[in-house]
């Protein structure tokens, strides 16, 4: 197969299943960059810091940097920055507002450890992620914002979030739903099936579209956000998307990059 100056890797159920990397796809990034492509990971998951990933990865036999992992709480940081926007509401886990300072955005309704309450100083923005300590008194206070003609954010509108063993858990879509039922408004969403985390790829990367190869799991986000971004895309079977539709480049696993 012909090589790309750069390749957009999604994570799950394309390099690793929980804990496990899917066979062949360490040796197919290693031999990809051996050859002089840049490699970037590229989630939806808003709940962890780009260090985590690498981490993770690391932990399989990926040879992640940091700087070549990218999320949509990373993106949701830019998005905001990009609007002028510096105080913030959040939503979410530690994982995003550690992210969000990181970037030198201010989270009025978090502590010094991440975690977020209803209560807390004006705001510019809302911002909603995957957040496990979810109640009706954060939904009241988004929703309150909002409705003042806050700027509503939303990292990712996955339904649901996979775990081990093929168990699934609520995912940020679900806490968003409830949010734009209250609050009678559209987020701008950050994450796939949005072009927006693939075309800031390849503009840091000072790439073309075309040079840029996006491989996922599924088509209905990793696909589809690829081809929004006029990116060439490719499917693996390793994971949710079985059937490939007519044309779309295709293999068993990462292998068929090479
Ligand atoms: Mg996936």
């Amino acid at each position: 197969m012909i090589r790309y100056p750069l390749y957009i890797f999604d994570l799950d159920g394309t390099l690793y299943r929980g804990d496990e990397a899917i066979p062949n796809a360490v040796d197919t990034v290693k031999a990809l960059e051996a050859s002089g492509s840049q490699i970037r990971y590229l989630t939806n998951n808003s709940g962890h810091t780009r260090e985590f990933f690498r981490d993770k990865l690391r932990r399989m036999g990926f040879p992640a940097e940091a700087e070549e992992v990218e999320s949509s709480a990373r993106g949701t940081a830019k998005y905001l920055l990009a609007n002028g926007l510096k105080t913030i509401f959040v939503i979410g886990e530690p994982g995003l507002v550690e992210t969000l300072r990181l970037f030198g955005l201010s989270v009025v309704n978090a502590d010094g450890e991440g975690v977020v309450s209803p209560d807390g100083l004006d705001s510019e923005a809302v911002v909603v992620g995957i957040c496990r300590q979810f109640t009706y008194e954060l939904m009241r206070s988004a929703m309150e914002r909002i409705r003042t003609g806050q700027l509503f954010v939303a990292t990712n509108a996955d339904s649901t979030y996979p775990m081990e063993g093929g168990r699934l858990i609520p995912g940020a879509g679900s806490i968003i739903a409830g949010i734009r039922t209250c609050s009678e408004t559209e987020p701008f969403v950050v994450g796939k099936p949005n072009p927006y985390l693939v075309s800031l790829i390849v503009q840091e990367a000072g790439l073309s579209p075309a040079e840029v190869l996006v491989v996922g799991d599924r088509a209905d986000t990793d696909l589809a956000s690829g081809e929004a971004a006029g990116c060439p895309t490719h499917l693996v079977l390793s994971g949710v998307t079985q059937t490939p539709s007519e044309g779309q480049s295709f293999s068993a696993d990462l292998s068929g990059l090479l």
